[in-house]
């Protein structure tokens, strides 16, 4: 461990999924090791860390607005504080932050978290601005039992970055291409983590299905789930997020066989149009997602379904978002993260036309919205 005698404040806001959240966790270890301390209080942060979503535009406008008002704060108490910027945004608008948010000391890109504490130093003792975004090699962190947040259910990355190049999506170009962790670190953490007490984990990724893919031991996501369902200590295994096109007999004969595994699986659907799956590059049809929802009920009939949904992509007619509703009020899920499409620069579907009007598009995402609360209470009834 590398300690620094400092008793420096750290204050972390985290903005996007899952995977961030745990990445803020594993970042806030790092730093403990150098002896910071995590606050809560922004008033009394020696360094102020942003760790950034880039999937919808309206995540990226609040750290802007969120930047602006820690510049505020530095003008008010703390002129040497230090302010970062990390995370999908970092790495997509690089130099570019420096020039939108004076305030910011560094920006750290999605495969340079590693270097943070060694970043902070250097612009403490060089007062410079300092920028990190280079891609070359995906490295894993995992938080240390200190800096997990909850203390029984914890976070664990199995892979990082994603292939899959769904037309609108920005991941795979702000977290680089798909890389899975070597098996024996993951089943590691998990021991350490039984023997500290925690009883639930959730393997995380972007698309969990295609673990394995890479690695010299030829090993796929269910003989990972055997593995980690072994361990003693832990009594609930989840896992989030599952690709409709890569869920395999396999699996969910894992799912069916391995009690400790969770009965809720989400695996977004994002369009029951399949004019609108095949222009999102999703790679499956709604009646083969439909099947293996059908597949999944005959086997685990308590089985609970999760979705994402964006409404409002290009060429999406009235009749393709009836589709949509129509499939959600078929397939009953009970719970669904629902998005009105955003233009991404850099993908693919930014070259098309954003021809759905804003109106159009909010009153689509309020109908399933309305339509998913009606669902999920009548789920819960
Ligand atoms: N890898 C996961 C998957 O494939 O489901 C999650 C990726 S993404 C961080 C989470 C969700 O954001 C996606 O499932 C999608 O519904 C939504 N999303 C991604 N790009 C979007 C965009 N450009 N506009 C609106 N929603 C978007
Ligand atoms: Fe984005 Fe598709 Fe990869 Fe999920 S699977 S991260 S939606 S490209």
């Amino acid at each position: 461990m590398n300690k620094e005698v400092t008793s420096k404040k750290v204050f972390i806001r985290t903005l996007g999924c899952q995977m961030n959240k745990h990445d803020s966790e594993a970042v806030l270890g790092l730093l403990m090791n150098h002896g910071y301390e995590l606050t809560k209080n922004r008033d009394e942060a020696d360094v102020f860390l942003v760790n950034t979503c880039s999937v919808r535009k309206h995540a990226e406008d609040k750290v802007y607005s969120m930047l602006g008002e820690l510049r505020k704060l530095k003008k008010k108490n703390k002129h040497d504080s230090v302010v970062g910027v990390i995370g999908c945004m970092a790495q997509k608008d690089k130099k570019e932050i420096f020039k939108r948010a004076p305030n910011v000391d560094f920006v750290c890109g999605t495969h340079n978290s590693h270097k943070i504490p060694e970043i902070i130093k250097s612009v403490i003792e060089q007062k410079a601005k300092i920028e990190f975004t280079d891609m070359d090699k995906q490295v894993f962190i995992s938080p240390t039992l200190s800096s997990r947040e909850n203390k029984s259910s914890a976070w664990i990355s199995i892979m990082k970055g994603c292939d899959n190049f769904c037309s609108y999506c920005i991941v795979p170009y702000v977290r680089g291409r798909e890389v899975s962790r070597p098996l024996e670190n993951i089943i590691q953490e998990v021991e350490e983590l039984a023997y500290a007490g925690y009883k639930e984990i959730t393997l995380l990724g972007q698309n969990v299905n295609s673990y394995g893919k890479g690695l010299s031991k030829k090993i796929d996501f269910s003989d990972l789930l055997e593995l980690v369902h072994k361990i003693k200590g832990i009594e609930q295994i989840q896992f989030v997020t599952s690709h409709p096109k890569d869920i395999s007999l396999k699996l969910i004969d894992a799912v069916v066989n391995l009690e400790k595994v969770s009965r809720y699986l989400h695996f977004p659907l994002q369009s029951g149009s399949d004019k609108i799956l095949r222009l999102m590059n999703r790679g499956y049809t709604l009646s083969h997602y439909i099947e293996i929802v059908n597949r999944l009920r005959e086997r685990i009939p308590e089985i609970r379904l999760g979705t994402d949904i964006i409404v409002g992509f290009p060429g999406e007619e009235e009749e393709d978002f009836e589709q949509t509703y129509q499939a959600m009020k078929k397939i009953e899920f009970a719970q669904a993260y629902m998005f009105k499409y955003s233009p991404r620069e850099g993908t693919a579907a930014f070259k098309l036309k954003d021809d759905v009007p804003q109106k159009i598009k909010k009153d689509r995402l309020d109908k399933i919205i309305k339509l998913q609360r009606f669902v999920s209470n009548k789920k819960r009834a």
